[in-house]
């Protein structure tokens, strides 16, 4: 814990951790300490993490990053933080992320982005980029973040991490504040494949406050890198659009190739839906967002505006002071597309082809152990790019949305860094469930 502290204060200036617990992170590795004395630690005795600053941890504050939670501190934990806390985790601090988990930067933060450790005028990734950079720079073992269209994903891939989304009913939301709730996944950034295991297996599992999720136990991944000749299948438009990085699709060739030497299958499929990928997880994220984010309304939780007259002024101004601009951005779509004379045109309709492209995904993945693509179209950018072109910047969520919408487990693995000496990401999708698959031949992939 002192380690990984000394490095968090060494490190400060990359607006990794909304707030450090480290007196309390203190005196739990004591107790820890203890119990392996005594022979009674959990599994994760000894593994000191971060939490994304959307996870709620009893007796602490939690922000979401955001203006409105000012003040706020959580009155239960989460079922994932009860979990690691029982296995002997040790959380040292609550991880900058995207406002409302909205973003794939880090930019939209309330705090401010966090700087990427590969190179400090580039962005972490989003939206737990604080979960990301904190990993990367050593200022904890391994951290959570949550994922609703590549949030653990894609941040992973920016700092070279690895990072899992489980199958959307693996893991509980109670205590995640929410943003897309048929998306939301909680999942963990690590160094290794094992610790990625590891915490999976302590977080995963039925919970009887999170109803959506699947209900048999959660068998422990121990990782056995698995040798057998796979299928993969790999999408075509990922090589052939000129929207991807040229060192992006090279690192993608690479891998294709290596696997196929190894004698594994590797084939390309088109996927006919692909420019529905990321409009309807839009229509349908920015809905569910806009119908979550209604309880914050400056008398429920956090900030209200000191300049509130009587109750709508006080509704109006809350929200309007609390929330920042890409939060309000959100609500403002998701209220559109909710609303009487557009809901048919646009969330119906979004629902009916969010259920064709989870069919045609299943179609894929039972034809081929995986699919393989890019995390993400290009590596990390200057920090202001993202702000800069918001519909550009949803664009460049086309390769993670897709197991987002189809609920499906999907991992990113580190693929090398490019000629600027930048981290690359490659991710697998896997079947519904099939975590521990995934995991497994993750390990053989690096
Ligand atoms: N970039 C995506 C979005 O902004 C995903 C964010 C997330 O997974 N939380 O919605």
């Amino acid at each position: 814990v002192k380690g990984y502290l000394s490095r968090i204060e060494k490190y400060a200036h990359l607006n990794v951790f909304n707030e450090v617990f480290a007196d309390e992170a203190l005196t739990l590795a004591k107790a820890v300490d203890a119990r392996i004395k005594e022979g009674t630690a959990g599994k994760l005795a000894g593994m000191v993490i971060g939490i994304k600053d959307n996870i709620c941890y009893k007796g602490h504050k939690v922000t979401a990053s955001s203006k409105i939670l000012t003040g706020f501190t959580s009155i239960y934990s989460s079922t994932v933080v009860e979990r690691l806390l029982a296995e002997d985790a040790i959380i040292i601090g609550r991880c900058n992320c995207d406002e409302f988990a909205m973003g794939a930067s880090n930019e939209s933060s309330y705090f401010g982005p966090v700087k990427n450790f590969a190179d400090n005028t580039r962005v972490a990734g989003g939206s737990s980029g604080g979960s990301a950079v904190a990993v990367q720079a050593d200022m904890c073992l391994a951290a959570i973040g949550t994922d609703t269209g590549g949030s653990v994903r894609q941040p992973a891939a920016f700092c070279g991490a690895i990072g899992l989304k489980p199958t959307y009913g693996r893991i509980s939301r109670h205590g995640i504040i929410a943003y897309g709730s048929s998306f939301d996944q909680v999942g963990p950034i690590t160094k290794s494949v094992e610790d990625a295991a590891l915490l999976y297996s302590v977080m995963a599992g039925p919970d009887a406050y999170d109803s959506t999720l699947y209900q048999q136990p959660v068998e422990e991944v121990k990782v056995t890198p698995d040798s057998s000749k796979k299928r993969i299948a790999y999408l075509q438009e990922a090589i052939s659009s000129p929207g991807v990085d040229e060192e992006v699709k090279t690192s993608l060739i690479n891998a294709i190739e290596k696997l196929r030497a190894e004698g594994h299958t590797v084939e390309p499929i088109a996927f006919e839906y692909i420019n529905y990928i990321v409009p309807t997880y839009y229509i349908l994220a920015t809905a569910e967002a806009s119908s979550n984010l209604s309880r914050f309304d400056g008398v429920h939780y956090g900030y209200r505006s000191p300049n509130a007259t009587d109750l709508v002024s006080t509704y109006k101004r809350s929200r309007s002071e609390g929330f920042g601009k890409e939060v309000k951005r959100r609500i403002m779509l998701g209220t559109f597309v909710l609303s009487s004379g557009y809901y048919d045109a646009y969330y119906a309709k979004a629902q009916k082809v969010r259920r064709l492209i989870q069919d045609k995904t299943k179609e894929i993945l039972a034809e081929y152990d995986f699919l393989m693509v890019p995390t993400a179209p290009e590596p990390a950018y200057e920090i202001g790019k993202g702000e800069a072109d918001p519909v550009k910047s949803y664009l460049a969520d086309i390769f993670t949305v897709q197991a987002s919408l189809a609920g499906v487990p999907a991992i990113s693995l580190p693929a090398g860094n490019n000629s600027k000496g930048l981290p690359l990401g490659l991710q697998l999708l896997a079947k519904h469930f099939a975590e521990k698959e995934l995991l497994n031949f993750s390990e053989y992939f690096l």
